[in-house]
């Protein structure tokens, strides 16, 4: 199959989106489960509408909320100009990229066929947890390292959490790890592009149900998945240490095993986080991370302080309201 890869890089990035685009338009022409789209909004009318019935936080109102029609923006901006398209014509983009590459090194791929190894529903269960534990392993390498937090710091500056609020992060963290999710796979001799639908469909409905603002005990199902209960927590400030907790993206039993998992029954979190200095419009939030390491970059020596850019930011206020 490799040698059967006579593309360019260009040529396999626009092919890509091409087959992409293709797909797509026969998904609006005859719709069926696997239309993204489609999928997409029925996950906002499903979790918007579970908000409206069962409300936990009554200090703010479901619509109308803090933030509720920025994150509106960031859901269309993310969901329809990133997201939709991106996500399935990297994935195949990646797995041709990596094949070609091996190709031509000369290498035979797969290296390990595992998914034929592998009965079909398997196959999916292996794809799921393992894409699963990348996501979870990227996701605290975003709260760990200086330079991708002040990326991520746009997802948890949120005062006031939706299910619009699952979107409402900077673009940014995607072009700096996702792609790479996709080159075990590709040496697997997975099709990602054959799962990735799938993996949206449960991955999606467990995100967006997490940043619901919903009264629902969901008992055991806590420790297996992601739920409002725990997700509430990762975007909360009042938690021990400086790092965060719950860093699922839809397996909660990473947190477990890695000691990250923290729901204290005798208080209630308090949402956003310490000394915020992120702007509150879209194009300001959209363009803060970019200033922010411009900043870190010309004081190097304080690069290792994680709240520095906050504190800098405090002492530019004070100075300017002497
Ligand atoms: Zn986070
Ligand atoms: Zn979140």
């Amino acid at each position: 199959m490799p040698e059967a890869i006579p593309l360019s890089f260009g040529e396999t990035v626009s092919q890509s989106f091409s087959t992409y685009w293709t797909y797509l338009t026969h998904s609006f022409k005859d719709p069926d489960v696997h239309n993204p789209l489609i999928y997409l909004f029925l996950v906002y009318a499903i979790t918007f509408s579970i908000e409206q019935l069962a409300p936990k936080r009554l200090n703010y109102p479901v619509v109308g909320r803090k933030g509720f029609w920025t994150d509106l923006m960031y859901l269309f901006f993310i969901d329809f100009a990133i997201q939709a398209i991106g996500l399935y014509a990297v994935a195949t983009a990646v797995e041709f990229i990596v094949l070609k590459l091996f190709s031509n090194a000369g290498i035979e791929t797969p290296l390990f066929n595992l998914h034929d190894a592998l009965p079909p529903y398997l196959r999916f269960f292996v794809f799921f947890v393992v894409i699963d534990f990348l996501q979870w392993g990227a996701h605290f390498i975003l709260h760990r390292s200086n330079f991708l937090w002040q990326f991520h710091k746009i997802h948890h500056a949120q005062e006031q959490l939706g299910f619009a609020s699952t979107r409402h992060f900077h673009f940014g963290e995607y072009l700096v790890l996702k792609p790479a999710f996709w080159i075990p796979f590709a040496l697997c001799g997975f099709k990602t592009a054959d799962y990735v639908i799938w993996y949206v469909w449960i991955a999606y409905m467990l995100t967006f149900l997490s940043h619901c603002n919903i009264r629902i005990n969901w008992g055991f199902l806590k420790y297996v998945f992601i739920t409002p209960e725990t997700h509430f927590w990762h975007h909360s400030r009042n938690i021990p240490g400086k790092y965060g907790v719950n860093y699922a993206s839809s397996l909660a039993v990473w947190d477990l095993l890695f000691g990250f998992f923290y729901n204290p029954k005798d208080k209630e979190p308090v949402l956003g986080i310490p000394d915020n200095d992120v702007p509150e419009t879209f194009w300001g939030q959209i363009v803060y991370p970019f200033k922010a390491i411009f900043r870190m970059k010309n004081s190097p020596e304080q690069n290792k302080d994680k709240d520095f850019v906050a504190k800098q930011t405090r002492q530019e206020k004070r100075r300017t309201q002497r």
